[in-house]
């Protein structure tokens, strides 16, 4: 089964129909997507020789062009290797070089950042809408490789929180089934509803390029390559019934934007990739309405590990409905989801381990790495390194990264748990609690702010909700925190500029 087939599939029989929106126009139908990825696809292997299998790196800001991309790799039996584009030269020479691409398409502007850092192992270096890249579409259409499920799709490289990204290798099954879990379990689609790609198509927002395209949908990019919360907002009225998924920072910011949509418009935003805070979650449904689903994934398990759907969001009167909030949902049907210890044993109910699961949305290793793959999937399972609870109807709440978890005076402390309570004040804009080493106690609870607020008061805040012993020790006050591309905060680095304020202090 090749993923490309859904798209010769839509060109085939829908060629009229719009395919890919950019801002608010039409930018291209089915037919013509589906004729431009079939001659890609013969041009990458007839022009320039390469076999089943090899790699095609997509180093590229968000674009329409990212569809006829990867579905031209995928058309002609190669793996895609979408990088993210807001990485540095070195960065994307490294994943390069790793992936062992033989050709990158990459935005204008990034090619002459990747160039000095090109390894020799790329033959080809193409500029996505230049001279050449259009010659590329003059070949006569390719047929369709027809490839295995286990074949490899998508070499995903993780977003590295810590240390070199490793490339999680998901297959034309895996996607398969993810896009499927998604229709079914997060957002139905009918055909010709849009999907706005406001989040990196290199990343969550790109894994569910294909179900769109299964269902017909609309794959529509902004015309700004970053995030401008203002024309988020004028795209939910230029496409009506529009899905997109975000990040919690991005919901932060389309709640504070000024300008106006009319949230009629807005067919689902899905938020994810990180902890979603009780506080904020509330603002944004306040602004926009029931209109939210969640999702809990990680690269080696595309965007399916949990999901709490729209309908639980938006059911107020369930007794547990703020409890649900706070998790992140049941897990997916089409995944086995376990709270383990460390000898990966399940456990009770309401206690606390490291989420594992496995199933045929999880990748089978990652590329070219057989020691971290068999670390991470030991005895068959993929350890998130995430660390939660069920509770006794199957909701998962997630407390944080292992690696994150505090532990003073010998008791664990879940620094998510404290964030939530000091958000709650309405002058902390954002926060991330860690722990700095103390030779007293071990570590000690440090909460780093963004905002006015007074540290009395959130003292205050603390011993009314949570055990003193969580209760910071020590509050900093900062304009910004350390965030990755995908606007995911950096406690590592947060953790290493604590160290380095206190030797010089
Ligand atoms: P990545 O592989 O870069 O997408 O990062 C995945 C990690 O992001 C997960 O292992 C979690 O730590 C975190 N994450 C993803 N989704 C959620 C969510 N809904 N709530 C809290 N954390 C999340």
């Amino acid at each position: 089964m090749n993923l490309a087939l859904w798209l010769e599939r839509a060109g085939l029989s829908h060629g009229d129909r719009p395919a890919l929106g950019c801002g608010a126009r039409v930018f291209r139908r089915y037919g013509e997507v589906a004729g431009r990825a079939a001659r890609l696809a013969a041009s990458l292997r007839q022009k320039f020789g390469l076999q089943p299998g090899d790699r095609v790196a997509i180093a590229a800001k968000n674009c329409p062009d990212y569809v006829e991309l990867m579905f031209g790799i995928w058309h002609a039996g190669l793996a895609a290797v979408p990088a993210n584009a807001k990485l540095h030269g070195r960065e994307l020479g490294y994943i390069l070089q790793h992936s062992g691409a033989r050709v990158c398409f990459a935005s204008d502007g990034l090619d002459t950042e990747i160039a000095p850092h090109a390894p020799p192992t790329l033959e080809r270096l193409i500029t996505i809408g230049g001279r050449e890249y259009e010659t590329l579409f003059a070949a006569d259409p390719a047929a369709a490789w027809r490839c295995r499920g286990d074949d490899l799709a998508w070499l995903f490289y993780t977003s590295g929180t810590t240390g070199r990204p490793k490339g999680a290798m998901l297959t034309h099954r895996m996607l398969a089934a993810a896009s499927f879990a998604y229709a079914t379990e997060v957002d139905a689609i009918a055909p010709g509803n849009p999907l706005l790609h406001a989040a990196p198509m290199s990343h969550g927002s790109g894994l569910y390029m294909m179900a769109h395209v299964a269902r017909r949908g609309v794959n529509v990019v902004p015309e700004s390559s970053a995030f401008e919360a203002e024309e988020v907002l004028g795209l939910f009225d230029a496409w009506p019934g529009t899905s997109m998924f975000a990040a919690p920072t991005m919901v932060k910011r389309l709640v504070e934007c000024p300008a106006q949509c009319d949230p009629a418009h807005i067919r689902t935003i899905i938020w994810g990739g990180a902890p979603m805070y009780v506080a904020d979650a509330l603002d944004a449904i306040e602004r926009f309405g029931p209109r939210f689903a969640q999702i809990y994934g990680q690269g080696e398990s595309p965007m399916t590990i949990t999901t709490l759907s729209k309908q639980e969001i938006a059911n107020r009167d369930h007794p547990r409905w703020a409890d649900r909030l706070a998790s992140a949902g049941r897990s997916y049907a089409c995944v086995e989801v376990i709270v383990a210890d460390a000898e990966d044993r399940a456990l009770p109910t309401g206690e606390t381990g490291e989420v594992l699961c496995r199933g045929d949305v999880v990748m089978p290793g990652y590329w070219a790495n057989p020691e971290a793959s068999a670390a991470t999937l030991r005895g068959g399972w993929l350890h998130t390194g995430d660390v939660g609870a069920f509770d006794a109807e199957g909701y998962l709440t997630l407390k944080d990264r292992s690696k994150d978890v505090i532990i003073s005076g010998g008791s664990n402390i879940y620094p998510r748990e404290v964030e939530e309570i000091l958000l709650e004040h309405a002058r902390v804009r954002e926060v991330s609690v860690i722990g700095r080493p103390d030779p007293d106690w071990g570590e000690v609870v440090v909460a780093y702010v963004v905002g006015e607020a007074d540290r009395n008061e959130l003292d205050a805040m603390c011993l009314n909700g949570i055990a003193r012993f969580k209760r910071p020790k020590d509050y900093v006050f900062v304009s910004a925190l350390p965030k990755n591309n995908y606007g995911k905060i950096l406690k590592t680095e947060l953790r290493e500029l604590d160290a380095k304020n206190r030797q010089n202090a």
